[in-house]
């Protein structure tokens, strides 16, 4: 199955892509991910990335349709994966449209902007191991120690709230128009981010059946 998560970013989309990764068996692809990876070994692509990413806009197409395409052939993609985060802007679609991927679904996680600003602005991310949590929502057991690997556990730069209000304004104008793409081809479900994870997840995988 080739499922896409869409919303806006701090919906939740990282959490569920997990979690339905670890339901179906399928692996989940976060383009964030990458990239941070990138920037953080200073790859060619991660050196292109960053500015765009520390100021909380998209990444040029052809960067993320590159990347994107190699994760993809990889082996553990042949039964299927959930693309968290990608495609953000119609011609990312249509390129995977180009590339012959045939998608299954589109959920998008819906969540009112006021309540992305208070998640992203109390999100926290370790720098060793990518996982996330929320100081309110899913506290490390110790502050700013990674649960699952020891890591240091940092506020991301684009969760500062100048940058927060800029991604959203960049998911209004340029990914928003995903879903008029996805329900003109039938695919799109929404579900409504809930303030627990498991409820959020129960709508999910209805919405997957
Ligand atoms: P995320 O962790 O998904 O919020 O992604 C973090 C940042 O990476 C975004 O704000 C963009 O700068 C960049 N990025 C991730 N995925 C994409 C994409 N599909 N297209 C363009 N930029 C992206």
């Amino acid at each position: 199955m080739n499922l896409i998560l869409l919303g806006a970013p701090g919906a939740g989309k990282g959490t569920q892509a997990e979690v339905i990764c670890a339901a179906k068996g399928i692996p989940a692809i976060s383009t964030g991910n990458i990239l941070r990876e990138a920037v953080k070994n200073g790859t060619e692509s991660g050196l292109k990335a960053k500015k765009y990413m520390d100021a909380g806009e998209l990444v040029p197409d052809e960067v993320v349709i590159g990347i994107l395409k190699d994760r993809i052939s990889e082996p553990d993609c042949k039964d299927g994966f959930i693309l968290d985060g990608f495609p953000r802007t119609v011609p990312q679609a249509e390129a995977l449209e180009s590339m012959g991927v045939r998608i299954d679904r589109v959920v998008e996680i819906y969540v009112p902007d006021e309540k992305i600003a208070k998640r992203l602005g109390g999100r926290r991310v370790c720098e060793a191991c990518g996982n996330s949590y929320h100081v309110d929502y899913k506290p490390t057991k110790v502050e700013g120690v990674c649960d699952a690997c020891g890591g240091r556990v940092v506020t991301r730069k684009d969760d500062e709230p100048a940058t927060v209000l800029e991604r959203l304004r960049v998911y209004h104008e340029k990914t928003a128009p995903l879903k008029d793409f996805y329900e003109a081809r039938g695919k799109l479900k929404t579900v409504v981010g809930q303030e627990a994870v498991e409820d959020t997840t129960r709508l999910m995988l209805a919405a997957l059946e």
